[in-house]
């Protein structure tokens, strides 16, 4: 998807400030955080959304969710607390069309969401 933001930061042609990488998935900063530690977890393979990603793409999923857990780890937030967001579609508040999890921590995050 050559017109896609974050398959444009896969390819490299986009710069990140990469966290984790492997054959399947991606991990770096948020550009704009809304917390100590807001870090973006991407599947290297382009779906728009969650609504797009299905059985067969269990291995994407699976990867997306270890990851989580290693950058949760790395970045010392495991133990005090974090929270994973998927936002999608307009009301969900999605801005870029490939499917990513946000994990937030290093403060409290208040709850219900805006
Ligand atoms: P969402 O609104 O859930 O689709 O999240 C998209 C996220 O991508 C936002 O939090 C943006 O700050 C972030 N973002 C947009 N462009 C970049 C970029 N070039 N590098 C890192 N994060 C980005």
């Amino acid at each position: 998807m050559e017109d896609c933001l974050f398959c444009r930061i896969v390819s490299g042609e986009i710069p990140s400030d990469k966290i984790y990488e492997d054959d399947k998935v991606l991990a770096f900063r948020d550009i704009d955080p809304k917390a100590p530690v807001h870090v973006l977890i991407i599947p290297k393979k382009h779906f728009k959304s969650v609504m797009d990603a299905q059985g067969e793409d269990a291995e994407y999923i699976t990867a997306l969710f270890d990851t989580a857990r290693r950058v949760a780890d790395e970045l010392g937030v495991s133990d005090s607390g974090f929270r994973l967001v998927i936002n999608t579609g307009r009301d969900g508040g999605q801005t870029v069309p490939h499917l990513h999890i946000h994990l937030l921590g290093g403060r409290e995050l208040g709850w219900p969401p805006g």
